[in-house]
């Protein structure tokens, strides 16, 4: 159980590229990192209007002067530093994450970016080994898989407990774009522009949260072959899509279908996963994070609920709240910021048999997310073609 005790020496110094004022993401940032005291936010370049970004660092409480009007600056500030910054994380459009990510990584700073990680595979392993050169880490906050019940079903799949895998059944979908984009505001434009967005939209917005939840809980699993199609019901979105639907081939014979649309009028916005294996099967939603249901093949079903001593050990050191009380979005966040933290630590000591076995989503897991990305556009332009995935 996770109950705010120091798993590191001291707080990591921590800074903020984006996720300022009127930012959709940065708090979850905030409230990952800073919720054990295992990091200090010391500066920032929190927006691109640099005053706005200025007054809401000093309202976070960083003292002025590190509020920075961009990522060279803020690099430039704090190398002359000896309470210099040491890890920073990248809250900003897609665009922009592989460059602010590399000057970062030059200066000698560990990174924690956004997903989906850059545009291409080429710059994933590009940064991966300047990464490596430097001795730094690359988190990604791919937030949905510090749920304890995410680790449970990982453990029972690991046990045998569903049996040889055979269906992934998995759809992140909601309705907050099913109109026209008239008006709207600067989060959705670039989400909807290839130049600023990338090569996708919902696939790399929502799809990769999925693909990387199905790669924790099903490691041994790899995808051989896929199929996607994927559309732009608001045609102005186009070539990008805001609906999206993957067949994936497993190279264990499994089958896979996957969803992604931010049409689904009337969805507030749900995962929903189902893996399904010769004996049993396990379904949960981030909608109700607390509760996996498992399914025995002839016997009534199951609903396990997180903190109870009958889970794993996997999910039970990932809680935090306790059974009683509910497990939110804010905690996973926050297992996320610590398990990144407890890798920066051990980098800086030294202490790679630790992060032989530490699990956390690193720069491999932000490239294949990038590498699925790839498949799927290669897949659709081939006019949702069968394609082995590579
Ligand atoms: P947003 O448009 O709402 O906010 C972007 C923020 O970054 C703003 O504060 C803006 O002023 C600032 N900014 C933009 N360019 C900058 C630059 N060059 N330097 C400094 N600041 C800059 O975007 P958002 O919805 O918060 O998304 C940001 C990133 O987070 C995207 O990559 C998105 O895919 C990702 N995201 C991830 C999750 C998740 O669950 N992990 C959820 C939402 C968004």
């Amino acid at each position: 159980m996770i109950n705010g005790e120091q798993r590191i020496s001291r707080p990591l110094r921590w800074g903020m590229v984006g996720g300022g004022r009127t930012g959709q993401v940065g708090y979850k940032h905030r409230s990952g990192a800073l919720r054990d005291g295992t990091y200090r936010l010391v500066c920032g370049a929190f927006d691109l209007d640099e005053a706005r970004g200025r007054d809401f660092g000093v309202n976070l409480g960083v003292a002025a002067e590190r509020c920075y009007a961009d990522v060279q600056a803020l690099i430039q500030g704090e190398a002359g530093r000896a309470d210099g910054v040491e890890v920073v994380s990248v809250a900003t459009p897609n665009f922009t994450h592989y460059e602010i990510t590399k000057a970062l990584l030059q200066a000698g700073i560990h990174v924690i970016c956004e997903k989906p990680l850059f545009f291409s595979v080429t710059e994933c392993e590009e940064i991966a080994a300047l990464a490596r050169d430097k001795g730094l880490i690359v988190g990604v906050t791919y937030g949905f898989t510090g749920h304890p019940l995410v680790h449970q079903m990982a453990a029972m799949v690991k046990k045998g407990l569903l049996g040889d895998i055979r269906l992934v059944d998995m759809a992140y979908t909601h309705g907050f774009n099913a109109g026209d984009d008239t008006g709207a505001g600067e989060a959705v434009k670039w989400r909807t522009n290839p130049r600023t967005a990338g090569p996708t939209f919902v696939l790399g917005d929502i799809g990769t949260h999925l693909y990387y939840l199905s790669e924790v809980v099903l490691p041994q699993l790899k995808v051989e072959r896929l199929l996607c199609d994927r559309k732009a019901f608001i045609p102005t979105r186009a070539p990008l899509e805001d609906h999206a639907t993957v067949l994936m081939h497993y190279d264990n014979g499994a089958r896979g279908r996957l969803w992604v649309s931010s049409v689904d009028a009337g969805n507030m916005g749900s995962q929903r996963y189902r893996f399904v294996g010769s004996k049993a099967s396990v379904s949960w939603s981030d909608a109700h994070p607390d509760q996996l249901h498992y399914e025995v093949q002839g016997e009534p079903g199951r609903v396990l609920h997180h903190g109870m001593p009958y889970l794993e050990d996997e999910s039970l050191a990932a809680d935090r709240m306790g059974a009683l009380h509910t497990e939110g979005l804010g905690d996973s966040w926050a297992n996320i910021y610590l398990w990144i933290a407890q890798a920066i630590d051990a980098r800086q000591r030294g202490d790679e048999a630790f992060l032989a076995t530490h699990h956390y989503p690193d720069i491999q897991a932000g490239l294949e997310g990038v590498r699925w990305l790839e498949n799927c556009v290669r897949s659709a332009d081939a006019g949702a073609a069968w394609v082995d995935f590579r």
